[in-house]
């Protein structure tokens, strides 16, 4: 409902514990921001591994008879948002396969960029995908290495593949995260006693009462069995292009994401922005939730009072009921609703994480002016976004994006705000350590750390929703003068609330 890039995947694995499987299944309760579509959860027991995936949340996906089915000592899980193929059982992971190399189960966060020349290439040697995700074509590449052993089986299949990946993988007795050269997306080490984790983000830790240890690395898979941890670093080198979207967005700020407390980065996103683009005002209000961090940041080195004037109801699920038409018209209230003993009168700072089409913050700063606020200022803490992501993330069409297509002044009429302010992408780089050398900031900027070959355009354009001209490499499209189309921007034709329905379709286990 929130016009927001869409999350990614999450992966969660863990070898050493008798309680393998219901342990996966707390730390990927602890990651459902990350993909609400499918949970699964594959178990091992030292000889054979078990698996169940179901479309859903991950509390509809299992109950009791279905996780103590999963017996074993090592667990790999993941939940799903569909960034590559569509939102169906069969593409909910992680992928199991039986192979000369024995079974292979596999989770993935990220995208592939040239899954559609390597599927080609195995389509033409006679391999039968069951999926139409890229992630399966590890599995493919993985069965067919001539590798004299598991290990070098992975590496041989992963070496293969370019593009953003954290994955955990499992044979019958052992569990191996890999992250990719760029360490695009997050994947963070733990211990849970003698057990061992490996998760996309420290809040899933967190809730089982392991201790994060360290993340690993771009380029480096490590490998935990029953002789204990081993590291490798099997790929080349890469420069390091870590998505900055995790601060400004996707991570929990519970969360620690490449070494950062997210909450700590998206503070000072805040710090940042009042300093740069400070206005004289009554009141800081945050979007929530995602704007929280960054308003308390901005509140705080403004000095002006931060207070919650706008009340999210937590309880709107994806399945809420299709009004009738003539009772449509309540806009975002259904989600947000304005605390008129706050905003009524006053100078209101309103601060969000991003603007992606513009089409929620128009009606917020429309719902904000009604409950009598003088003036509506927009804080975004994070550049105009301007180009699509290849990297994992789900995002719309280039031509959607309002930043790309407006200038800061249009942007500002068309959310009826007093002024609009984004955070500069030096305040983003450098709001955390490295940030200019180590961090992706391609959706800001247009230039992409990973290039991608010509004949990939059609598969990305399928994947990923894009139009052609957004799949090339190219240089900054700074935010861009054109004329401005009314109500308006593709997408903005009402709540769209319906059309959120119950992916559900039924459960999967082996
Ligand atoms: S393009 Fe944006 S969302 Fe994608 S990896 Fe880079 S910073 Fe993250």
């Amino acid at each position: 409902m929130f016009d927001k890039f869409k999350d990614e995947c999450g992966v969660f694995g863990i070898f050493g514990h008798p309680e393998a499987a219901n342990l996966t299944y707390l730390g990927l309760y602890a990651l459902q921001h990350r993909g609400q579509e499918s949970a699964g959860i594959a178990a091992a027991d030292g000889t054979r591994i078990r698996v169940s995936r179901a479309m859903g949340y991950v509390n509809d996906a299992f109950d009791n008879d279905t996780l103590a089915g999963l017996t074993g000592h090592l667990a790999v899980g993941h939940v799903r948002y569909s960034t590559a193929g569509e939102s169906r059982l069969a593409n909910a992971q992680p992928i199991v396969i039986d192979s000369a190399h024995g079974q292979l189960a596999l989770g993935h966060n990220g995208n592939l960029i040239n899954a559609g020349e390597v599927r080609d290439a195995l389509v033409r040697e006679g391999a039968i995908f069951q999926t139409s995700t890229d992630s399966e074509i590890v599995v493919h590449l993985y069965a067919r290495a001539k590798a004299e052993n598991v290990e070098t089986a992975i590496v041989d299949a992963i070496s293969q593949v370019r593009g953003a990946y954290s994955f955990v993988l499992m044979t019958k007795d052992r569990i191996v995260g890999v992250r990719d050269p760029h360490g695009f997306r997050p994947l963070a080490l733990g211990r849970l006693g003698d057990a061992w984790v490996i998760c996309s983000e420290t809040c899933a830790m967190d809730l089982i009462g392991a201790t994060y240890i360290r993340d690993v690395e771009p380029g480096e898979m490590v490998i935990a069995n029953a002789q204990g941890l081993r590291s490798m670093k099997p790929f080349p080198p890469a420069k390091h292009s870590q998505c900055i979207f995790e601060h400004v967005y996707f991570s929990r700020p519970d969360s620690y994401v490449f070494g950062e407390s997210v909450n700590e980065v998206r503070t000072e996103f805040g710090r940042r922005l009042a300093l740069e683009s400070g206005v004289p005002a009554d009141v800081i209000v945050p979007i929530p939730d995602s704007g929280v961090c960054a308003a308390v940041g901005y509140a705080e080195q403004s000095g002006i009072p931060m207070r919650m004037g706008l009340i999210r109801n937590h309880y709107v699920g994806r399945t809420f009921i299709q009004p009738q038409q003539s009772i449509r018209h309540f806009g975002v209230r259904v989600k947000l609703n304005p605390v008129k003993s706050i905003l009524s009168g006053k100078r209101v700072v309103l601060v969000d994480d991003s603007i992606v089409r513009g089409t929620t913050s128009r009606k917020i700063v429309r719902m904000v002016r009604s409950a009598g606020a003088r003036e509506v200022h927009m804080r975004i803490s994070c550049p105009p976004t301007i180009s699509p992501c290849f990297y994992g993330v789900d995002t719309p069409r280039r031509s959607e994006l309002i930043a790309a297509t407006h200038t800061l002044e249009e942007i500002r009429k068309y959310l009826n705000a007093d002024s609009v302010a984004y955070l500069s992408l030096d305040g983003l780089t450098d709001s955390v350590p490295a940030g200019k050398t180590r961090y992706c900031t391609s959706c800001y900027t247009g230039v992409y750390p990973v290039a991608f070959p010509r004949d990939e355009a059609a598969y990305l354009q399928l994947a990923l929703k894009l139009n052609p001209e957004s799949v090339s490499p190219s240089a900054p499209r700074p935010v861009a003068a054109s004329g401005f189309e009314a109500e308006d921007l593709p997408g903005s034709a009402g709540p769209s609330l319906a059309g959120a329905g119950s992916s559900r379709g039924g459960r999967r286990s082996e």
